[in-house]
């Protein structure tokens, strides 16, 4: 791994205090079911908190209703007109006194990571091998995005105290945050409640796993391997956060931050939003009009139409009047790709093997450790669609592996 790889990217935030917005609870709300089953039915009143969702294999964590109401639909979503009452499920005080009830109550919380990746954080806080250092995650090193900067801004104490619940049960000495050089004044804060915070370099992906894992601690996640492997969880600010949250409260994951930014906005904006909340509830409010929506960042987001909601892993939603890919050319082998590539792949050899079908090719070019950072793509002058081509190619070689 190169600590000087990646690339400079514009951040496009200006605030480095961030508060957030105040918005109305939209009337009603979709909630994604996901791999769930829903366990209410057409006509049921729901108080916000309650399971509407489960999964029979107990990876996916739980979905609970984000408003109290009556449920109106149900197909891959649960939709629930909100009665406005706010109405919720009390819950039993909540006790983490050892491993297993670290992860009942971040299963239970229907926790997953809310930087984006969506993995299950009962499944992370479950190590199979010793782990002495937790690094949270308050990167954020996407252009426009501030909600973890919110999150860090708002909640700094509830970081604290959601890795301390952690590092007691896991028995870890070292608790790290690694934020954005813009975010000191959380940053200040964060180290007044004991975390030590290390400020990250300027280059974009400075959040992505394996580059703050190595960033922080100057350790190297081998192929195939995990964090923990080499002693390491990673949690995003916001998940440690919302666990000491439910701790407290016992409302598990009904809300988050979601930045609403881009081109169309004229600063970025953070709201605390119901978890199905239309996106076209708030760009209303907004008075924006977008012909194209990104949900995530700009350079690993995707789009979204016009009827997308808020899920657990929206951390924001960017609006453009245009979404232009410019034409792509031939390779002229300048070799930019290569000397970005935080994981030290070779991104046009990969595009070549891709375009071949060359199965074995992409396995040996070890197609399946790209993080899909976009780097490679951004400094191409030729403007190859690299990151679609690692993506496609992943899929070839896992194809080719499991048939
Ligand atoms: S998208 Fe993949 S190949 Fe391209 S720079 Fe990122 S990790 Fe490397
Ligand atoms: S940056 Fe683009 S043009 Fe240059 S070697 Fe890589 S794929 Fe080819």
């Amino acid at each position: 791994m190169s600590q000087l790889a990646g690339i400079h990217i514009n951040s496009n935030k200006k605030n480095t205090l961030v508060y957030e917005t105040e918005i109305e609870f939209p009337t009603f709300v979709r909630i994604p079911l996901g791999k769930c089953s829903p366990t209410v039915s057409i006509g049921d009143k729901v108080k916000i908190g309650q399971v509407i969702g489960e999964c029979e294999k107990k990876f996916t964590p739980p979905v609970h209703a984000s408003v109290s109401g009556t449920v109106k639909g149900i197909d891959d979503y649960v939709e629930i007109a909100s009665d406005g009452k706010k109405e919720r499920v009390l819950t039993d005080r909540i006790e983490i006194t050892n491993r297993e009830s670290l992860a009942k109550a971040a299963y239970e919380c229907g926790l997953v990571g809310l930087g984006g990746a969506g993995f299950p954080t009962h499944i992370k806080l479950q190590p199979k091998a010793t782990v002495d250092t937790l690094i949270i995650n308050g990167a954020e090193c996407e252009p426009y995005i501030i909600s973890d900067r919110c999150v860090m801004t708002q909640k700094a104490r509830e970081i604290a105290e959601g890795a301390d619940i952690i590092a007691g049960v896991l028995g870890i000495t070292r608790k790290i945050i690694g934020i954005e050089k813009n975010s000191t004044v959380c940053g200040e804060k964060l180290s007044q409640y004991g975390l030590e915070v290390k400020i990250l370099g300027d280059k974009y992906p400075k959040g992505a796993e394996k580059v703050i894992i190595y960033e922080c601690t100057g350790r190297v996640v081998e192929e195939k391997k995990l964090p923990s492997d080499c002693g390491v969880i990673v949690l995003n600010a916001a998940t440690v956060a919302k666990l000491a949250e439910y701790v407290k409260t016992g409302i598990p994951l009904v809300s988050r931050y979601v930045t609403f930014a881009g081109p169309l906005i004229s600063d970025s904006v953070c709201f605390n939003l119901p978890i199905g909340t239309p996106v076209s509830y708030v760009l209303d409010k907004l008075k924006v009009k977008a012909q194209h929506i990104l949900d995530g960042g700009v350079m690993m987001g995707k789009e979204v139409g016009e009827d997308a909601v808020v899920t657990k892993t929206t951390g924001a939603i960017l609006a453009f009047d245009e979404l232009t890919y410019p034409k792509e050319t031939s390779c002229i082998r300048c070799g930019r790709c290569y000397g970005v590539c935080p994981v030290m792949l070779s991104p046009a050899a990969i595009d070549r093997a891709y375009h071949k079908r060359d199965v074995k090719l992409l396995k040996n070019l070890k197609v399946n450790i790209c993080m899909e950072c976009g780097c490679c793509e951004y400094v191409c002058p030729a403007k190859r669609r690299l990151t679609e081509f690692n993506r496609r190619g992943k899929i070839m070689l896992k194809e080719a592996e499991n048939a």
